[in-house]
């Protein structure tokens, strides 16, 4: 089957489905984007996903083209043509297409939007989970306002292939005072030997992830000890249990972090009991 792409306003074949040159988003990351998980052909966290990216623009000033129940059509369409039963949608939205200049362009330059969807391979990603996954540490180098989800993502694109390079799936960033901040692409959690799950607070350093959210309510639900706030490196060495969330992964062991192993180097209970649990507190529609 062809995949197929949303481009401003038509649906084209995915191989053909291009914008121009001049594009912000090509000449400047000039944009934002959103990647939603979808599970049996359906939206997952759709609200939350929507309202982080009406923040992320508003952030940066770039204005929605269209109403959020027109870009809510765009999504549920482009998911069912390209068959999506388990995957992702991914929505971006640049300031447009404009003679190159640094300065925002004029205010009726229209924002590009492109929504593509894909199915991932569900056992592969469990197989994944039931191993569980490496992190590396790197050094934090991106700018201080991560917590807008702008397409612009260098230092993320080579953390990865950094983690990549060691054999690892997720490298995690640390802060000048040796603390956590997030995964590439992901948020990072550890859970410490007393039992107690921590993650950083949400603040500018860190993407104020859909997954992690959803977890919060289900922590609070289950009744399980929290801690908002950084943790160190070490603190993560010494962890029982750690584990990163997203939307595309939902709650992925981790089992080593630097070639060290995490707790007996196994997936952890609590992360693999998350992991089970996470849909039944998910938004579907
Ligand atoms: N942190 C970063 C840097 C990310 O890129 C992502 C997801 O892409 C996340 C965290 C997790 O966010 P979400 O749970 O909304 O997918």
């Amino acid at each position: 089957m062809s995949r197929i792409a949303y481009v401003n306003g038509r649906y084209r074949p995915h191989r053909d489905a291009t914008v121009h040159i001049e594009d912000r988003g090509y000449q400047f990351s000039d944009g934002v984007y959103e990647v939603c998980e979808v599970k049996d052909g359906r939206l997952v966290d759709e609200r939350r996903h929507m309202e982080r990216l009406r923040r992320s623009l508003a952030e940066l000033r770039i204005r929605l083209p269209m109403t959020l129940p027109a870009l809510s059509v765009v999504l549920h369409e482009t998911i069912r043509r390209n068959r999506v039963d388990w995957g992702i949608v991914y929505l971006q939205i640049t300031r447009g297409v404009a003679r190159r200049d640094h300065a925002f362009p004029s205010p009726d330059t229209r924002p590009s939007v492109v929504v593509t969807a894909r199915n991932h391979d569900r056992s592969a990603n469990e197989r994944i989970a039931a191993d569980g996954i490496a992190v590396i540490t790197v050094p934090e180098n991106r700018w201080p306002r991560v917590d807008i989800k702008s397409v612009s993502l260098l230092p993320n694109v080579l953390a990865k292939q950094a983690a990549r390079e060691a054999g690892a799936k997720e490298a995690w960033f640390v802060d000048a005072a040796g603390r956590v901040t997030e995964g590439s692409s992901t948020n990072a959690w550890i859970v410490t030997r007393d039992g107690k799950l921590v993650t950083r607070q949400t603040d500018h350093a860190i993407l104020r992830g859909i997954t992690r959210t959803v977890l919060l309510d289900l922590l609070k639900d289950q009744g399980l000890r929290l801690e908002e706030r950084p943790f160190s490196v070490e603190e993560a060495y010494a962890a029982r249990e750690a584990f990163v969330t997203s939307a595309s992964q939902i709650v992925m062991p981790v089992v080593r972090i630097d070639g060290r192993p995490v707790g007996n180097g196994a997936p952890g209970l609590l992360a693999s009991a998350l992991r089970r649990d996470f849909h039944k507190y998910a938004d579907s529609v």
